[in-house]
This record gives structure tokens, sequence and C-alpha cells, in this order.
């Protein structure tokens, strides 16, 4: 058997095209290609989704300061304790 009649995947003809794309474009300040490579990769949704999260925490911890937690900010009734007990960010009632 001879290496030469096994076409090695960087030099065989018709394979894949290699796209220029400059990786390092897309990492943020300071952060090197080497670095880059030992991070998991960015799961944009769950971000969205943790940011999401945030929001609704900060406007629960605001509504506690404000003395509105626990009623609806649409209508000012009592919000359900279930409902709460499932989401403690909740700020609506059943109805809203
Ligand atoms: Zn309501």
């Amino acid at each position: 058997m001879s290496d030469s009649q096994i076409p090695s995947p960087s030099t065989s003809p018709g394979g894949e095209q290699e796209l220029e794309v400059d990786l390092a474009s897309f990492l943020p300040d300071g952060v090197t290609l080497a670095e880059a490579d030992d991070r998991p990769p960015v799961d944009t949704a769950a971000l969205e989704q943790i940011e999401t999260d945030l929001a609704a925490v900060d406007a629960a911890l605001a509504a506690l300061d404000a003395g509105t937690y626990g009623r609806c900010t649409t209508c000012d009734e009592p919000v359900d304790d279930a409902l709460l007990a499932v989401d403690p960010t909740h700020l609506t009632c059943a109805a809203h």
C-alpha cells in the first residue's frame, strides 16, 4: 500500500472548498483563536434567555423596592400565589 494512492483530505481535488473566513474577526477584543478553541461554543439562544430572565428578576426587584411586588402591574389585583410559586418574577395576575 502506498501513501500516494490515498488522497489526503487537504489535497483531494473536488473536495469541500475551504472558506476564506477570518475567524479572529468574530472574537471579542483581546481573545486569540488559540484561546477561543478552549472555550465552549456560545449558545446565543440560551444567552438571550438568560438576559430575558435577568430582566424579569430586575423588574421583580424594582417592584419589591416600590412595594408593588405581588400585585398585578396592569390592574393592581393580587398576583396568585400559585403563579408566583411557579415564577417568582411574575408581575401580572392570571387575567393579564
Ligand atoms: Zn391583572
